[in-house]
C-alpha cells in the first residue's frame, strides 16, 4: 500500500465541514485512496489508521490564495518595513541574486511552516521567474513539501523596476514550456496559475495581452490591484471590466483603494479577492484590508499571507489581523474608505469559511478541495481543542480564531497523505539550516549586512 493511498480514520472529532449542508457536528472521517470517502457517525473500517479525535476539531486544511514563496528563507526580516522598503530590499535588492537553489529552499522552507500551521493549499505568486531553472525549482518544492499548490506563474525579479509599474515588457515566455510540458496536468497536486500584472502594473495593451496568453493557455489569472495611490489612480477593475476582459476566472488580490463600484463588478463578473489582512494592516502604503467592502459589494473573499519578510505565515494571524482592523472600523477609528454607516461584518466562523471554502473557490478548485465533503480530496486539519491555550473552548470557531496557533495543529492531511502528526511535521527539517545559508549568500551578494549580535 503506498502511502499516498492510506486508509485514515478519525474518530470522534468535532467536524466543522465548512459544507452547508454538513455543518458541524460530532463525528468521524474516512480518508481512502486520497479521497473523504465518508463522513458521519460511528463508522467502522477495519483497515484504517485510527486517529482519535477527542478533544479535537477537524477542518478543512487552510488555503492561502497568495504567498510570494520564493521569499521563505528571508522571513520575519522587516515587520516595521513600508511597501518602498519592501520594494527595495526584496524585489529590488535581492531577488535579483536568487540562484535557482534559493528558489527552492525558500519555497520548500514557505512550504513546510505552512503546513506545520495547517495551511493544505498554497496559491504560490511566484515573481521570480528569473530563468526556466528558477521557475523549475519553484516548483519542485512544492512536490517535494507535499502541499497542494496552485503554482502562479510570474515576472522576474531581476530588472525589476522594468518589470512593474507602467511596464511595456510581455509576460515572459517561458510560462508556455511550463503550461506545455511541466505542469500540464489540471488534476494534479500542484496545478498552473498565470500570475498578471494587470493594468496597474504594466500598460493596457500589455495587461490585454498577457490576460489573452494566460486565456489560450487555459490558466486562471491573480493579479494585484488597489495597491495605495497608485490603485486608486489606476483603478484597474473598472478599466478591465470596461474592456470585456473581467471575468470569473480572476482573482484579485488586496483591492485595499479599489472603489465600492469596482468591487460591486467583482461580484457582477464573478470574480474573486484575496484579502491579505495582515500584510495589509502591518505595512504601510498598501491601504486597509477591504473584507468588510467586499462583504458589502457581495463578495465573500479568501485571505491569504503575502510575504513572509514582513509577517508570519500562519492563517491564525491573518485572520485574527482581519478581525483587529474590522474592529476599528466598528469602533469608527478606521480609514476613510471603511467610514461608512452599516457596512456588515464578520464572525470567527466567518473567517474560517474564507480561509478554506472561500480560498478553494478563488483557486477554481472546490471541487476538488476546500470543505470536508465526500468525494472531495483529502485535505484536512485536526486541532486539538484541549490546549492550555484554548480549553475549555467554550465556541471552537472563536476559539480557532482568537487563541490558535500552529502548536494546536496536531495532524495535516494532503491528498490523503499525513504530512503532520501528533504535533510533529514530518519532511525536511535540514531545509531550515540551508535557509540560513542560503539567506546568508543572498545577503552578502547584495552587500546587505546583518548586526552579528542578531544571529542566531
Ligand atoms: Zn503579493
Amino acid at each position: 500500500m503506498s502511502r499516498n493511498h492510506e486508509r485514515i480514520l478519525i474518530r470522534n472529532a468535532y467536524l466543522m465541514t465548512q459544507d452547508e449542508q454538513l455543518g458541524e457536528f460530532a463525528g468521524d472521517v474516512l480518508v481512502a485512496d486520497g479521497m473523504i470517502q465518508e463522513i458521519g457517525g460511528d463508522l467502522q473500517d477495519d483497515h484504517a489508521r485510527v486517529i482519535d479525535g477527542t478533544g479535537s476539531a477537524v477542518l478543512p486544511g487552510f488555503i492561502d490564495t497568495h504567498r510570494h514563496n520564493w521569499q521563505g528563507a528571508l522571513r520575519n526580516l522587516g515587520p516595521a518595513w513600508t511597501y518602498e522598503e519592501y520594494r527595495s530590499r526584496i524585489q529590488i535588492g535581492l531577488g535579483q541574486y536568487f540562484e535557482p537553489q534559493d528558489v527552492y529552499i525558500g519555497g520548500l522552507a514557505a512550504d513546510l511552516m505552512s503546513i506545520d500551521s495547517g495551511v493544505t493549499t498554497v496559491r504560490d505568486e511566484s515573481h521570480i521567474s528569473n530563468s526556466p531553472e528558477h521557475t523549475d525549482a519553484a516548483i519542485a518544492a512544492h512536490w517535494e513539501s507535499g502541499i497542494r499548490a496552485v503554482f502562479d506563474h510570474g515576472w522576474p525579479s531581476t530588472e525589476a523596476e522594468e518589470w512593474q509599474f507602467g511596464s511595456a515588457r510581455t509576460h515572459p515566455d517561458d510560462i508556455r514550456r511550463v503550461r506545455n510540458e511541466v505542469l500540464t496536468d489540471d488534476a494534479a497536486r500542484v496545478t498552473l496559475n498565470a500570475m498578471l500584472r494587470g493594468p496597474e502594473l504594466s500598460t493596457f495593451e500589455v495587461a490585454k495581452h498577457d490576460i489573452r496568453l494566460a486565456r489560450d493557455l487555459g490558466l486562471r489569472i491573480s493579479m494585484h490591484v488597489g495597491l495605495g495611490e497608485w490603485g486608486a489612480r489606476q483603478q484597474a477593475i473598472r478599466r478591465l471590466a470596461d474592456a470585456g476582459l473581467l471575468g470569473s476566472d480572476m482573482t484579485f488580490i488586496h483591492c485595499c483603494t479599489s472603489t465600492d463600484e469596482e468591487l460591486r463588478m467583482l461580484a457582477t463578473h464573478g470574480a474573486t479577492a484575496s484579502v491579505a489582512s495582515a500584510l495589509e494592516v502591518f505595512m504601510p502604503g498598501l491601504g486597509q484590508p477591504a473584507t468588510n467592502r467586499l462583504l458589502a459589494a457581495g463578495v465573500r473573499p479568501s485571505l491569504s499571507v503575502d510575504t513572509e519578510t514582513i509577517v508570519s505565515g500562519d492563517m491564525f494571524s491573518v485572520m485574527r489581523a482581519a478581525l483587529a482592523y474590522q474592529q476599528l472600523i466598528v469602533a469608527g477609528a478606521a480609514g476613510p474608505m471603511d467610514r461608512v454607516p452599516g457596512l456588515p461584518t464578520f464572525d470567527a466562523a466567518d473567517l474560517l469559511s474564507f480561509a478554506t471554502i472561500e480560498g478553494a473557490r478563488a483557486c477554481g478548485i472546490d471541487h476538488r478541495t476546500g470543505s470536508l465533503t465526500r468525494g472531495k480530496e483529502a485535505d484536512l486539519i485536526m486541532i486539538r481543542l484541549d490546549h492550555p491555550n484554548l480549553l475549555p473552548a467554550t465556541d471552537a470557531a472563536a476559539s480557532i480564531v482568537a487563541g490558535g496557533h500552529a502548536g494546536n495543529v496536531d495532524t495535516v492531511v494532503v491528498a490523503g497523505r499525513i504530512l503532520k502528526e501528533g504535533g510533529v511535521l514530518k519532511g525536511r527539517e535540514a531545509i531550515f539550516e540551508e535557509a540560513a545559508s542560503s539567506r546568508d549568500r543572498l545577503f552578502r551578494a547584495a552587500g546587505f549586512g546583518l548586526p552579528s549580535a542578531s544571529r542566531p
